[in-house]
């Protein structure tokens, strides 16, 4: 069976290994909008759209489409060098007149992982090119994830991400998470509680010399760390320390870009000035695997300029720019944007909302967060932590809805196309399940 030669033959991510060798995977078929089917038939809401990725839904046949003619005209090549193809080109100025505030350069990834590495020997190379080779250190955030490789995996704020790995390496700190529902002190305000946090950022700036700190990664609104919505001011309030020493913005959208927030990119909700901007996932709906890297001219001219010193920049990857990925991004974007995919969103968010506000009642629930179409819901640890959130994920699976559980958190993130309805059904399967997980 397909289960037992997946067992036996494929390696999976984040899963306990030893338990998946013995216990079957869910194997689902095929997808439609909101929905999967596994190979019984049975149907499943995708509360998750994926992994926080497709936003036009699941069976998109103008993405296949889009697939299929570039596969067929030029299903390879590379952008090394001085070559180039349309698709790359068109996508990379698409980004360029969509970027929230002005941006000089993309460079294409495949990965979101891939990208923040890359954004991070980019940060290295610039203070080396601007005669600083000591300002090289990264700040993350507890619970921020940026992904799983050396660089990515490091400046990712999430325990099970390091354990065993050797990670984080050297140069890379983290401040607090902006949990404010756990952080904040009694009585404290949003906006006190944000002014703590840059606060802190700014401790921590000092104790290691500004002059040896680079860039602070975040997320806009955190994601796979369990979701967790700024608090008024944060940005703000983080910005203004940013500035004051001279350390980088770089803005991971790779969850929040493309309307997740209810604006095309989260750093539009909130008001940030990234100096960089990454996305991924929901720039192709992850129908491809692509990402891309968003640079300001300020950001970008150094390392341009140490090509007269260096010749060539000494970096690529094979499929940087691949032309079935950028094609198919240009169509994804072209849906969304035909389909005001971005305005569904702000439509439909005070109703998931609402409905996340109504299960913070329950009394398994602890607190919810929300925002746009993303939002938790944290439910009471019972025993060890983990043990509700993966309770919660199972009895959920039980009832044809699937979310993700981070810790005691269970995360949704529907495909942005959903309708009021779909949203309904979603819930109504959600509190299903919450009163049965135990
Ligand atoms: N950054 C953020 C904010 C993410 O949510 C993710 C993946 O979930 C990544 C980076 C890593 O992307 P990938 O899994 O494509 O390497």
């Amino acid at each position: 069976s397909i289960e037992a030669r997946d067992r036996a033959y494929q390696m999976h991510p984040l899963v306990n290994l030893k338990a998946h060798e013995t216990t079957g995977s869910l194997v689902i078929d095929r997808g439609e909008g909101v929905y999967v089917f596994d190979r019984d038939g049975k149907r499943y809401f995708e509360g998750l759209a994926g992994l926080w990725s497709v936003a036009v839904g699941f069976g998109e046949k103008r993405l296949a489409e889009a697939a299929k003619a570039q596969m067929e005209k030029l299903p390879y090549y590379h952008v090394f060098s001085h070559k180039t193809h349309g698709p790359s080109v068109d996508l990379a100025e698409k980004l360029i007149r969509l970027a929230p505030v002005p941006m000089s350069k993309v460079h294409f990834t495949s990965s979101g992982s891939e990208a923040n590495d890359l954004v991070v020997k980019l940060c290295w190379y610039r203070s080396n090119a601007l005669g600083k080779p000591e300002k090289k250190k990264i700040i993350g955030r507890v619970k921020g994830y940026h992904g799983v490789t050396i660089a990515a995996g490091s400046i990712t704020g999430l325990a099970r991400n390091h354990a065993s790995f050797d990670l984080p390496i050297d140069r890379f700190l983290h401040t607090h998470c902006p949990d404010f529902d756990s952080l904040a002190l009694p009585g404290e305000s949003e906006a006190a509680f944000s002014k703590r946090m840059a606060s802190e950022l700014e401790t921590l700036i000092l104790e290691e010399g500004p002059q040896t700190v680079a860039a602070f990664f975040g997320e806009p609104v955190m994601g796979s760390g369990g979701v967790y919505v700024p608090p008024e001011n944060y940005w703000q309030e983080i910005q203004a320390v940013l500035r004051k020493y001279d350390v980088l913005l770089v803005a991971d959208e790779v969850i929040t870009g493309f309307g997740r927030t209810g604006n095309m990119f989260g750093t539009e909700t909130f008001g940030m000035q990234p100096d960089v901007m990454v996305v991924s996932k929901q720039i192709a709906s992850s129908y491809m695997p692509i990402a891309a890297i968003l640079m300001s001219d300020g950001f970008y001219r150094p390392i341009a300029e140490e090509s007269d010193r260096l010749g060539v920049f000494g970096h690529g990857f094979t499929a940087s720019g691949h032309p079935v990925a950028t094609a198919v991004a240009l169509e994804n974007i072209r849906i969304i944007e035909e389909r005001d995919l971005v305005g569904n969103c702000r439509a439909r968010s005070p109703r998931f909302l609402a409905h996340l506000r109504e299960l913070a009642a329950h009394p398994k629930v602890k607190v919810t967060r929300g925002i746009g179409l993303i939002g938790a819901l944290e439910l009471h640890p019972v025993g060890d932590v983990g043990r509700a959130g993966a309770a919660m994920a199972a009895a959920a699976l039980e009832e044809g809805v699937i979310g993700r559980a981070v810790g005691d958190s269970f995360c949704l993130c529907p495909p942005l196309i959903i309708t009021d309805s779909e949203l309904d059904e979603m819930f109504a399967l959600v509190a299903k399940a919450l009163d049965r997980s135990d």
